[in-house]
């Protein structure tokens, strides 16, 4: 039989259910290990995370099978220095429980460096459900899975606070939040900030003015993916100017509402398979990734003909150091993902502390005059590259570590202490 690893998420589920447990955890055991909760032991568990990925650096994994849904549910905490571990709850279909895993950890570390970047004061998290297609569908079912998952953020005592991610809506992250408190990125209805991918295209916009150089009128852009942030993004970019802008995206119904809503000869609409990445070799100043995760790597790169990448999507890379190494290798600016899609955590990480009309202490992130605005940052994480003869990805990471590790100037290690109090106790026996 195969190893836990390769098999659906599910089957870490059935076989936690099985030993008649519902919770368990991850954490490393400080000699490049891992250990786990009883719970966990012997099921196999720790060889599939560490086959998904290093989990050396994030500080624990944290397990719960849906109390109603008894879906699979998870909350990976990166780091915890600067704050409580934030980042948004992904609802995805994943085939094993290795890229369950993986996708977790990368996301988690992904927001850890963000928000270290963006000088918020929060760590850096993620929560990863995985979502069960023909199971969950209908809108009973479907709350029940977000009841479940925040009930369970509820019971970590705020180590980690969740958000909208791919696969969630806003009715989801109300119906979250009628389970905790620990969830940002609510609806403007209950006081929250609602939808940020405007808030997100904006910050892209900037990133790559600054990574180009020069203002973005009579520039040829290629877009994949004009979902929330590439519609929004849309506008930005033909106000501004461009000569051309071909977006590619798998949704007919999408690119015809964009076609309605712009009749803009600068901009060319185009229905792509799923399959069809000929967008990545289009022609042009930036390639603007603004879909799914991991489209550039060594089957892609090659064919590349942008000076800058810069966009939204995470993970844009198959492989980060790898990938970066070959678009330098090829004369190509890239801004890390982390650098530029900012604005959506920082439209709404704060929501709590209240809102203000042109809210200063969201816009300030991009006034290039303020030190770490989402342009200063970029320039100096490509300043940065230069200098050190690395890749930009490899800049941005040594200067995001850096701040990741400046203690929260307010509390201190109290969201360490949270997760220590976990994994020490009995959490995992609830
Ligand atoms: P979305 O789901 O609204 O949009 C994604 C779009 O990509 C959809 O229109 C979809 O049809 C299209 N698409 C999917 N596969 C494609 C393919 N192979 N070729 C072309 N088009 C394809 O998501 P979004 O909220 O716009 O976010 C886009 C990306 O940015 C995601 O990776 C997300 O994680 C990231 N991101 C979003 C925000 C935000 O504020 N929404 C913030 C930070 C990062």
């Amino acid at each position: 039989m195969s190893s836990l690893g390769q098999q659906p998420p599910q089957a870490l589920a059935d076989a936690l259910r099985a030993t008649g447990a519902r919770r368990g955890w991850l954490a490393p055991d400080g000699r490049g290990g891992v250990r786990t909760s009883g719970s966990l032991a012997g099921l196999g568990v720790a060889e599939a995370l560490g086959a998904a990925g290093d989990a050396r650096d994030h500080q624990a994994v944290f397990l719960e099978v849906g109390r109603e849904t008894a879906c699979l549910m998870g909350a990976f905490v990166h780091s915890t220095r600067r704050g409580q571990a934030q980042g948004g709850l992904r609802y995805w279909p994943y085939a094993s429980l290795e890229a369950w895993l993986r996708d977790g950890l990368r996301l988690a570390r992904g927001m850890g460096r963000k928000c270290a970047l963006a000088g918020l004061w929060w760590g850096g998290g993620k929560g990863v459900v995985a979502r069960r297609p023909g199971r969950d569908e209908d809108p009973g079912r479907r709350r029940a899975v977000f009841a479940d998952y925040g009930r369970f953020v509820s019971s970590l005592r705020g180590c980690y606070v969740t958000a909208e991610d791919a696969g969630t809506t806003p009715a989801d992250l109300a119906e979250l939040q009628h389970h905790t408190r620990f969830v940002t990125c609510i609806p403007p209805e209950r006081g929250g900030s609602g939808n940020p991918s405007e808030m997100t295209a904006r910050g892209v916009v900037a990133a790559m003015e600054t990574a180009l150089g020069s203002s973005l009128d009579g520039a040829r852009i290629a877009m994949q993916g004009a979902g929330q942030v590439g519609s929004a993004m849309v506008p930005m970019l033909l106000e501004r100017g461009v000569s051309r802008l071909v977006v590619a995206d798998t949704s007919a119904e999408r690119c015809r509402a964009l076609a309605e809503r712009f009749g803009d000869p600068a901009l060319q609409l185009r229905e792509a398979e799923a399959d069809d990445d000929s967008i990545l070799a289009e022609d042009c100043e930036v390639l603007v990734p603004n879909a799914l995760g991991a489209v550039l790597g060594p089957k892609t790169i090659p064919g590349v003909r942008a000076r800058v990448v810069c966009g939204a999507a995470n993970n844009p890379l198959e492989d980060d150091v790898r990938d970066a190494r070959a678009l330098q290798a090829r004369g190509i600016t890239y801004v890390p993902d982390f650098v530029a899609n900012r604005m959506g955590i920082v439209w709404c990480a704060n929501e709590h502390a209240g809102s203000l009309p042109d809210d200063p202490d969201v816009l300030r992130h991009l006034d290039p005059g303020w030190q770490d605005s989402v342009q200063a940052v970029t320039r100096r994480v490509l300043d940065e590259a230069e200098r050190s003869g690395t890749t930009p990805v490899e800049a941005a990471n040594r200067l995001a570590d850096e701040r990741a590790s400046e203690p929260n100037p307010l509390w201190g290690d109290r969201a360490t202490r949270i997760v220590r109090s976990l994994l020490d106790g009995d959490w995992a026996d609830g």
